[in-house]
């Protein structure tokens, strides 16, 4: 339903957060925040919620989530019950023998519907990946997973291949903490430049991004974009590098 994702130098929490907030108002059943989370509180964490946006506010101030990358979902589901372990984000689980309690190293949110998801989960449960939730999402997960060999934006290139469906998706990888990749089709995806061009965020929705940033750069069906420090590249739909020009930075009111 929802989606926001930042890569920063500061602890982006609060910013997915109101994010969501701002995203409520279309309605939803759960909700979600994981970041790559820093110092002590390295590694991937997350928070999930079947309550509201504040509650999950909650979780996150007294687990001290923290992170300078991370990506939020509100969920409609569509595939699934409306419960934690079925909301966004998803993380991919390793395979081998301690992939039950072992997560991965993906963390992914999407919005849409996965059409052959059936199919991808059959191919990926024989290559050894345990599935947690009842989604079409996290097959998406694995898919990146079993596709990322060092490179987080050919792996999600690759993996929007083989999608049948709608789909925004918001991506990182914890073996790369400073790169943030998004692609979209069929359902909508903004991307925000922040601050003196430093830091850049995702969302379903400009508004989402309201009091972070007004300058937007509005995403075509197909597209994949690889966000980092200071600097991001856009893909078009034959897998193109597009001209920035071709996708003007535009200041919303
Ligand atoms: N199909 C996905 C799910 O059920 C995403 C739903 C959404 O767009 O919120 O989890």
């Amino acid at each position: 339903c929802g989606i926001v994702g930042a890569v920063s130098t500061r602890n982006i929490v609060p910013v997915l957060v109101q994010g969501l907030e701002r995203l409520e108002y279309r309605g939803y059943d759960s909700c979600g925040v994981a970041v790559y989370g820093l110092g002590a509180q390295s590694g991937l964490r997350r928070a999930r919620s079947t309550a509201r946006v504040s509650e999950l506010m909650e979780q996150v101030a007294a687990g001290d989530v923290q992170g300078h990358l991370g990506i939020a979902h509100t969920r409609w589901a569509t595939h699934g019950a409306p419960v934690v372990h079925n909301a966004h984000p998803h993380f991919s689980h390793g395979t081998g023998a301690d992939a039950e309690s072992k997560p991965g190293r993906i963390a992914l949110v999407h919005n849409g519907i996965i059409e052959n998801h059936d199919e991808l989960r059959a191919a990926l449960k024989a290559k050894g990946y345990v599935f947690h939730s009842q989604t079409d999402t996290e097959v998406i997960a694995h898919l990146v997973d079993s596709l990322y060999d060092g490179d987080l934006f050919e792996a999600v290139k690759a993996a929007v291949l083989q999608l049948h469906g709608a789909y925004a998706i918001a991506v990182f990888c914890k073996d790369e903490p400073q790169r943030l990749i998004g692609a979209r089709a069929g359902s909508p995806l903004i991307l925000g430049v922040g601050k003196d061009g430093q830091e850049h965020f995702l969302a379903s929705d400009a508004m989402a991004l309201a009091g972070v940033t007004d300058q937007i750069v509005y995403l075509e069906e197909g597209d994949v974009v690889d966000l980092q420090l200071g600097k991001y590249w856009l893909f078009d739909k034959a897998h193109k590098a597009v001209a920035p020009a071709q996708r003007p930075v535009k200041t919303v009111v």
